[in-house]
């Protein structure tokens, strides 16, 4: 990656500078650990405590509750010898606090589960894709990213107040394609991936042979690209984009959490993008009589049937319409005089 390293040391100045009190300094630590297979966190990890956290070397990962199953996710904290950088500070963060303290917050991706831990780190800069940036500093500018129907929004924005702690900032950093943020000695570089969203990156640490996939979470879901910020498309450009990755560790912020060995990762995000093809197949099989588009929806080829929530249908509709389009537009669908779509 050719792009221009940030150097930080500004922001400690600057926050040097500020008469205010560093963030969530006065939480207890929490001494409980989790044992994993991997190396866990030693006691000569500086006064870094957390529970179930994973110790890359320059990175380690503040595993959210429940292994970070929504709506909570794992965090990552990249320690060089001037500033530390915490990715994407998720919901457990939030409830629990830091027992030290952060210089930078990066986010993958502006998105509710993603930033609730900013709630404890009030005077802590936030960095985000200049495409994103827009949720970060107003509701209203992140419920467009979604662009949910009027019923569903109404809930979910009370939500994303009351359960995430969403709070707009009027000050935020903006990143681009190929950002390095160089933290001395250990380094973040970025890798603009959307789909998810339109802002959506993976961060690598060369240091910690270690990528930072947020929501690119390999999940057996597969890739969400069902919001108005959102493009299959692009999801597709960035899994492969995905392939080049040079690192040993892929942390996910949902679901698998840390996949060590390259060869296992890249196995992951073959079966991960087979979603999207297996959802296209089903579809044509259910096409072999004409249907409609809210036939399509109700069918369901993203969720099982047995799921309830609210907006189980906006999603089914929003896939089912953005499939549709996709597969008339290469003759594999044909949309008759009725409305109705029918296999090629
Ligand atoms: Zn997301």
């Amino acid at each position: 990656m050719d792009g221009h390293p940030r150097d930080f040391r500004h922001w400690t100045e600057s926050r040097l500078q500020a008469d205010s009190p560093p963030p969530s300094t006065a939480f207890p630590k929490i001494q409980t650990r989790a044992t994993s297979t991997l190396t866990t966190m030693g006691d000569d990890f500086l006064d870094v405590d957390w529970p179930g956290g994973l110790d890359l070397g320059a990175a380690t990962v503040l595993t959210g509750a429940d292994r970070g199953k929504y709506p909570h996710g794992n965090s990552l904290l990249v320690r060089g010898t001037r500033q530390v950088a915490l990715i994407d500070p998720s919901l457990t963060i939030a409830e629990r606090g830091l027992s030290f303290s952060v210089d930078h917050v990066l986010l993958s991706h502006v998105h509710e589960d993603h930033l609730p831990g900013l709630s404890q780190l009030e005077d802590v800069p936030v960095h985000c894709h200049e495409a994103d940036a827009i949720g970060l500093t107003s509701l209203d500018g992140l419920m467009a990213m979604y662009g949910m129907p009027a019923a569903v929004e109404e809930d979910f924005r009370r939500e994303v107040v009351d359960d995430f702690y969403y709070a707009p900032r009027t000050e935020i950093s903006t990143f681009s394609d190929a950002a390095i943020f160089d933290l001395g000695g250990v380094e973040i570089e970025v890798v603009h991936t959307p789909g998810h969203t339109k802002g959506h990156c993976v961060f690598v640490i060369p240091q910690a042979r270690t990528a930072y996939l947020g929501d690119i979470d390999l999940s057996g879901f597969g890739p969400y690209y069902f919001d108005e910020w959102s493009s299959l498309y692009d999801f597709e450009q960035s899994i492969e984009r995905c392939r080049s990755i040079d690192a040993d560790h892929f942390v996910t912020f949902h679901h698998k959490w840390v996949i060590s060995g390259r060869e296992n990762f890249l196995a992951l995000l073959d079966q991960f993008a087979n979603v999207i093809t297996n959802r296209e197949l089903s579809m044509l099989e259910f096409l072999k009589e004409p249907r409609s588009l809210d036939q399509c929806a109700a069918h369901r080829f993203v969720y099982r049937p047995h799921v309830e929530m609210q907006f189980v249908n906006h999603v089914e509709l929003s896939s089912a319409q953005i499939h549709l389009d996709r597969m008339v537009n290469d003759g594999r669908v044909i949309q008759l005089n009725d409305g109705n779509f029918r296999a090629a």
